[in-house]
């Protein structure tokens, strides 16, 4: 399947990445039969471009078998215009320092900050 790129509104379509592209939930908490909350069924999901991989869930859209509230499960975030630089509280993980499932407050979970 082609890659449906918009250029005029700046949105694309990508593989769901939370349920892998099946358009199910990935880890069954209601039944494994259930539809993924990311794509709504669709195994598809629009995220503005550009974008970039989320640091703190690594793409996967899932923290443990939570949906990842950085890029809402999308597993990437936009990325800003203006030119950015590795968050210096997390060194880019976009973690927490103390709790990994936590998102960096600095960053807000992206690993990157605007450059001032
Ligand atoms: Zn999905
Ligand atoms: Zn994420
Ligand atoms: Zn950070």
């Amino acid at each position: 399947m082609p890659k449906l790129t918009t250029k005029r509104t700046g949105m694309e379509e990508v593989t769901c990445s939370f349920c892998g592209g099946t358009g199910k939930d990935p880890f069954g908490i209601m039944s494994w039969m259930s539809t993924c909350c990311v794509c709504g069924g669709k195994g598809v999901v629009l995220v503005r471009t550009p974008n970039t991989r989320c640091a703190h869930c690594n793409g996967t859209g899932a923290i443990k078998t939570l949906t990842c509230t950085v890029c809402m499960g999308t597993g990437l975030v936009p990325l800003p215009s203006e030119p950015t630089t590795m968050c210096p509280e997390c060194h880019g993980s976009g973690d927490d320092e103390s709790v990994s499932s936590m998102a960096c407050l600095k960053c807000r979970g992206r690993g990157f900050v605007i450059k001032s």
